[in-house]
């Protein structure tokens, strides 16, 4: 799930508290609709949603698409013992490498047998965009098949994070996304999207991502954060997104031992989808992008809310945090005249507040200003005026900060390019 194409990298800044002062405006509604590309349409005339993948090959089978035991099962086969399975899991997990001539511990002689089975190639750079300061880095990467998808890195003190793809392209076709205009090419495999992220880790190690100061907090060896924001809608790739997951908070030699409250997955309201995530019996942070409150603009500006309606999806979102115990995460990207308005902002906290309390907090997103284009931020006295009304109703609320605006916006934007 990307954000609408001008708001830069999702991720938290500081709370903005509230204040009192709130110029009138002129009330105007601005619709959501493409701006140089056509939404493919079905036959009632609705855009088009593409729920399955394409029948189209898979990239092979990589040591992180296996469950250990299934590992050391292939291990097996290759008539090898079943620990030379964990000792390449550590090399690839916790020492983010696939080069043989850095696994001393492994018999010379098979070594490079070992590495070409498990560990084919899925993911070569072909970009990447750096800030000044070295603390965002944004990666493009081509698959096996050539589809392009992208990751983002963000330093943080205490904390790095990273934006992963779960899917070549996108089958939610919402109006505002440069992800979406080509709809899905197919689901990424459990190893791409792990790949992402020990890739990302190999780059910090390195010493690729900048701003490392230590006495500022700057501390984090490795991707501490994950967020499925980058290209695809990761609910629609539910399979293959939780074994990640999984694999995400395994311990070594498993998996690379993360902490689930460190993993946020954004759907765009596939309820089905929502209440067996709530089921997994891994406790991520669970995100809901719903940039608007009612459904005549939400059907609009999120196509597969014709399917499942705002209602639907707060239900399944409380639904999440009943279970899981997990405070739920709501992202609303400001648009300029099209869902900012007070009546939006009161509506929006009138239904979080019907569902109950402490169970949810807002993160708006301001969006590039981008003149010319309906998909433009907010006025920053109307932004505020939306949040105080939020806070005013006792919804936490914390603006998103504006990582990533240098390098080339929102997810999607950069294989668009490509
Ligand atoms: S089209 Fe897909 S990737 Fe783009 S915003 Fe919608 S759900 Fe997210």
């Amino acid at each position: 799930m990307t954000s609408p194409k001008n708001a830069p990298s999702p991720v938290a800044a500081p709370a903005v508290t509230a204040t009192t002062t709130r110029p009138a405006r002129r009330p105007a509604q601005v619709k959501p609709a493409t701006e140089g590309w056509k939404q493919a349409t079905g036959p009632e005339g609705r855009p088009l949603l593409q729920f399955k993948s394409p029948r189209v090959s898979q990239p092979p089978t990589h040591l992180a698409d296996l469950t250990l035991p299934e590992r050391e099962a292939k291990f097996k086969e290759l008539g090898l013992p079943a620990f030379r399975a964990k000792q390449l899991s550590v090399h690839y997990f916790q020492h983010f490498t696939t080069d043989p001539e850095r696994m001393s511990d492994l018999p010379k002689e098979r070594r490079a047998e070992m590495v070409d089975t498990m560990f084919p190639k899925l993911l070569t750079e072909v970009k990447r965009l750096t800030t000044d300061n070295g603390d965002t880095i944004k990666f493009l990467w081509r698959l096996f098949d050539g589809s392009l998808v992208e990751s983002v890195l963000m330093r943080y003190p205490g904390r790095v994070t990273l934006c992963v793809s779960s899917q070549c392209g996108c089958g939610m076709n919402c109006p505002f996304c440069a992800t979406g205009q080509a709809g899905l090419t197919r689901n990424m495999s459990t190893a791409e999207i792990l790949d992402q992220i020990v890739q990302a880790n190999r780059v910090i190690a390195e010493g690729g991502l900048g701003n490392l100061r230590r006495d500022g907090g700057h501390d984090a060896e490795r991707v501490t954060n994950i967020v499925f924001m980058g290209m695809g809608e990761p609910l629609a790739n539910y399979k293959r997104v939780m074994n990640a997951v999984h694999r995400m908070v395994a311990e070594a030699p498993e998996g690379l031992g993360m902490s689930a409250r460190g993993i946020t997955v954004s759907t765009v309201g596939l309820v089905p989808a929502i209440n067996k995530l709530a089921q997994e019996g891994v406790a991520v942070t669970f995100a809901l992008s719903l940039h608007a409150p009612d459904d005549e603009l939400r059907d609009d500006l999120i196509p597969v809310n014709d399917k499942w309606k705002v209602d639907d999806a707060l239900d399944a979102a409380y639904n999440y945090y009943k279970v899981t115990g997990r405070r739920v995460s709501i992202e609303y990207a400001l648009i300029k005249d099209m869902n900012d308005h007070p009546w939006r902002a009161e509506l929006l906290a009138k239904k979080l507040n019907q569902r109950g309390r402490g169970w949810v907090h807002v993160n708006p997103i301001p969006l590039n200003p981008t003149p010319g284009s309906i998909w433009t931020s907010s006025e920053p006295h109307v932004m505020q005026e939306f949040i105080d009304t939020l806070i005013e109703h006792g919804i936490p609320t914390t603006l998103r900060d504006t990582r990533g605006k240098e390098i080339d916006g929102a997810c999607g934007q950069l294989a668009a390019a490509e």
